[in-house]
């Protein structure tokens, strides 16, 4: 009830305007989200350790890359259900033509064993920005499809320089053994199926680690979606 008068009081005050074409209302309006161009393919390629890649647009879309931008960077937190709808969206059209967008549409609850999770921040860049847009994005997705989502499953204990300034293979280096399972999920990730979602998938260095965390904890299946593949 506070979070309602909370907002209400915001927006009546700071009314939210579309951070592409500045129309009142949202801050990605109706007409925008329609501009962006969702794939309608999943990644058939051979990874390491992921079982299957969905990614929902190509970063190279500018609107994609800025919104992505403005959530993570600009701290607009209010974007984040915006990217996870984009990921949604990518489910939608996709419907049943794979293994895990047809267990999320399907009618008898076939996703009681996947479990959803989001790529870890380590403490000190959380308590810098406040809320890890990756977990953000799954809150939302996982809502609009009744899933098990589980915060904090994976812990980042590595620091890392920014992955954006490195080569592929630093990128690997950067992340290796930069992640480990939160020794409480230890036991709920065994024989399960987990999405693991991320805002953007560029070489998949740190995805594949994740994915690598939870294979050794005897994970059955990690699928990976990000909302945008660079
Ligand atoms: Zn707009």
């Amino acid at each position: 009830m506070w979070k309602n008068l909370k907002e209400t009081i915001l927006d009546a005050f700071w009314p939210k305007r579309c951070v592409n074409c500045n129309k009142l209302g949202q801050c990605l309006c109706a007409d925008c989200f329609s501009l962006i161009d969702i794939l309608r393919e999943p990644s058939y390629e051979k990874f390491r350790h992921l079982d299957g890649l969905h990614a929902a647009t190509a970063y190279n879309d500018k609107m994609v890359k800025s919104i992505i931008h403005l959530c993570k960077y600009n701290r607009l937190k209010e974007l984040a259900p915006h990217l996870a709808d984009l990921i949604i969206a990518h489910f939608k059209l996709l419907d049943n033509q794979t293994l895990l967008s047809s267990r999320l549409f399907s009618e008898n609850q076939g996703c009681s064993d996947l479990i959803v999770c989001g790529v870890p921040m380590h403490r000190k860049k959380l308590k810098n920005r406040d809320f890890n847009q990756s977990e953000e994005i799954v809150r939302h997705f996982s809502e609009e499809f009744g899933l098990f989502f589980v915060p904090g499953l994976l812990l980042k204990t590595k620091t890392t320089r920014p992955q954006a300034e490195l080569t592929k293979e630093e990128r690997m280096e950067n992340v290796l053994n930069a992640f480990e399972i939160n020794p409480l999920f230890k036991q709920l990730v065994k024989d399960k199926e987990v999405l693991l979602i991320d805002d953007v998938f560029t070489t998949g260095a740190t995805m594949e680690e994740c994915a690598k965390i939870l294979k050794q904890n005897r994970a059955s299946r990690v699928w990976g979606a990000v909302v945008a593949r660079g």
